[in-house]
């Protein structure tokens, strides 16, 4: 290999990072993927090759304080593993793109600046992915970097879509619903022609069921409406995270109960959603496994929010001509896509048992007339694409 690419992920205490093969023309194929976890205490780092298997991370040297020390490590580990391949540009996830980014951008010191205008939208994630950036760009200063927006994909929501009914002066500065997993939700847009070609051009609603979970409302592959909003606390019950909750009971938090910011913060981020209701855990599978009735009311609260807003945004779209299923729950969990589907009968809805335990790609019955999908996300694929085309060498892949 001669060339790579580099697309990282950088969060408040973990690096993601993702090495494509940037020699060829048409998509990067992936060289390694790795995680650092822990940063700024004992961190831990795994890597694997593109189909999975563990490769060699090499002793990391001693504590990583921060996203400057995690990069350097994954710069040594690149030079050592990827001997004379030189790096060609650096893609970013990063959550915020405000109400001016509708696509990613090459960043330069004025995007930089904007993007840090933007922290106060999203504190817990904006300032890492940030930090990603300035980090590279103080070690690889000749590398350049794309910044790529979770939010861009929803800029095309109608305006009724994006308000929030609050007074307009409070609105003034960028309160409005934004949206997420924009990066997924657009490559599923992009694969739909090839894998659902009948159905592409149609009301699909995309349910990206994941730690972190949402459904989008595409009209001819364009997003018309999504369960986010200004912040990824809306919607549907997540992992740790309630989704939609009467902003009442957030008053109750702290003018009853006397709960700080920080502590309400903590709450509605880390303590809610499955692992709120449970009380056994954030994760998925520990539910399904778990006998504890706790867990099985918590698995029938995400199933029945899921379906609460599939309802809304069937209505939204004027009908349904197909459901596709996405991330770590959609793409794993038969079980959990039966359950959603049975009580989706009544819009048109059945499943084909067996293409559903077998984890077919199409796995809706004949007869169905809403079509249903399983089709797995890559959000690392569409920031390296992303990265390929800005690129100011132009060496984009197709
Ligand atoms: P993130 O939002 O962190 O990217 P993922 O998309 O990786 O999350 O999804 C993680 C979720 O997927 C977890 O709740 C995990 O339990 C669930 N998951 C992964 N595999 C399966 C499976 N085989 N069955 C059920 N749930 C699964």
């Amino acid at each position: 290999m001669n060339e790579l690419a580099l697309v990282l992920n950088a969060g408040s205490s973990s690096l993601k990072f993702a090495v494509f093969d940037a020699d060829g023309a048409g998509d990067w194929p992936l060289a390694a993927r790795g995680t650092i976890e822990a940063i700024g205490a004992a961190a831990k780092v795994s890597v694997r090759n593109g189909s999975g298997a563990s490769l060699p991370a090499g002793a990391l040297p001693g504590t990583l304080r921060d996203a400057g020390e995690a990069l350097q490590y994954v710069f040594d580990w690149l030079s050592r593993s990827f001997t004379g391949a030189r790096l060609i540009g650096v893609g970013h996830r990063v959550v915020h793109g405000g109400p001016r980014f509708a696509g990613p951008a090459l960043v330069t010191r004025e995007v930089l600046e904007e993007l840090r205008a933007l922290v106060p939208f999203a504190p817990l994630h904006q300032p890492y992915n940030l930090a990603g950036i300035e980090a590279v760009a103080q070690q690889r200063r000749d590398v350049p970097q794309v910044a790529c927006f979770d939010t861009s994909f929803h800029r095309t929501l109608p305006a009724v879509a994006k308000l929030l009914p609050l007074p307009a002066e409070v609105c003034r500065g960028g309160l409005e619903r934004y949206g997420f997993h924009g990066l997924s939700y657009e490559y599923i847009a992009g694969v739909l022609p090839e894998v659902a070609p009948d159905i592409a051009r149609g009301r699909v609603i995309v349910a990206h069921l994941g730690n972190g979970a949402s459904l989008c409302a595409l009209r001819a592959g364009v997003s018309i409406e999504n369960t986010f909003s200004f912040t990824a606390l809306d919607g549907l019950c997540m992992g740790t995270r309630p989704g939609a909750l009467d902003p009442g009971v957030v008053l109750y938090l702290f003018q009853t109960l006397r709960m700080s910011a920080a502590d309400v913060e903590k709450l509605l981020y880390e303590r809610s959603g499955l692992l709120g209701i449970s009380g056994v855990s954030n994760d998925m599978r520990a539910l399904l496994a778990s006998r504890e009735p706790c867990a099985a009311l918590a698995l029938e609260y995400f199933v029945y929010r899921v379906t609460q807003a599939l309802g809304a945004l069937t209505a939204v779209l004027g009908g349904l001509d197909a459901l596709v299923f996405t991330a770590g729950i959609g793409e794993n969990s038969p079980v959990i896509r039966r359950r959603i589907c049975e009580r989706c009968a009544w819009l048109g809805i059945e499943l084909d048992e067996g293409a559903n335990s077998g984890n077919a790609d199409r796995i809706s019955a004949r007869g169905s007339r809403v079509s249903v999908w399983k089709i797995p996300t890559n959000e690392e694929l569409m920031i390296a694409r992303h990265t390929g085309r800005l690129l100011p060498r132009g060496s984009a892949p197709a």
